[in-house]
């Protein structure tokens, strides 16, 4: 059954979802994307600070470097600025999409710019 999210107002259809996520959406009153913003929002303090970054409103993870496998923006090496003043070369930058809504902007502010190519 569809319902509405408590965040951003978006009617969730629950129609993609199996039914884990569907019962999670449901329970919780979130949207899809809504969720996804809550779960990178716990995420971060697990990843602990300078392992992500929110740049213009879009959200990064910085993984370790690793010489095989997938390596985000193609292994394309970056410089992550963050507001402190601790500057990170990164190898392994991964997006998680541009944040939708107010509410977790402020939960997640900007803080950091990234020199593409440093
Ligand atoms: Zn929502």
């Amino acid at each position: 059954m569809a319902h509405i999210c408590k965040i951003c107002g978006e009617v969730e259809k629950n129609d993609l979802w199996g039914d884990e996520l569907k019962n999670s959406l449901e329970k919780e009153q979130l949207c899809f994307i809504c969720n996804h913003w809550k779960r990178q929002h716990e995420l971060d303090k697990e990843r602990g600070e300078h392992n992500w970054a929110v740049v213009n409103g879009n959200h990064y993870v910085l993984l370790p470097h690793k010489d095989s496998g997938f390596r985000g923006f193609d292994g394309h090496m970056v410089s992550v600025k963050f507001y402190d003043g601790t500057v990170k070369k990164c190898d392994n930058l991964w997006h998680q999409g541009e944040i939708n809504h107010p509410y977790w902007r402020k939960l997640m502010p900007d803080n950091a710019e990234i020199d593409w190519n440093p």
